[in-house]
């Protein structure tokens, strides 16, 4: 942790790599979990070609997505999310109560373009989740 980062104390902040990496095989995992009951092709070619851009400063592992295939037009997302509101779309999953914790992973859509796979929740204990979880224990919950 850099002095800057410590002054800033609690604010979490994005911040964004040097360079856009390749996700990780489990970032991938998590995303195509997402994604797959939507039955989308569009949103699957943005996730296919999203790469890490950045990263939180809490310690989490949610990481922030950029991809450079064509935004999800306004009547997709609102198809998508079901209504017709031109709102931002997140897509999540729980974990199940078998792990001791509760986290969300949740994909945020916002204008058509992926922004974060959010990883949100704390261990039993409080301390901070910081690996993203397992596929097996995450059920699909489809929320806006
Ligand atoms: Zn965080």
């Amino acid at each position: 942790m850099s002095p800057t980062q410590e002054e800033a104390g609690q604010n979490v902040e994005l911040i964004p790599f040097d360079e856009p990496r390749d996700l990780t095989r489990h970032e991938r995992g998590l995303l195509d979990f997402l994604i797959a009951p939507l039955n989308c092709a569009e949103l699957d070619e943005l996730v296919a070609r999203a790469k890490g851009v950045g990263y939180c400063s809490c310690g989490c592992p949610s990481v922030t997505l950029a991809s450079d295939a064509q935004p999800l037009s306004a009547e997709l997302m609102s198809h998508l999310r079901g209504d017709d509101q031109a709102l931002p779309l997140e897509i999540r999953a729980e974990e199940d109560e078998s792990t001791g914790r509760q986290l969300e992973v949740t994909l945020h859509v916002l204008e058509g373009e992926l922004i974060e796979l959010e990883i949100w929740g704390a261990e039993a204990d409080g301390e901070l989740v910081t690996e993203l979880p397992s596929l097996e224990h995450l059920s699909y919950c489809r929320g806006h």
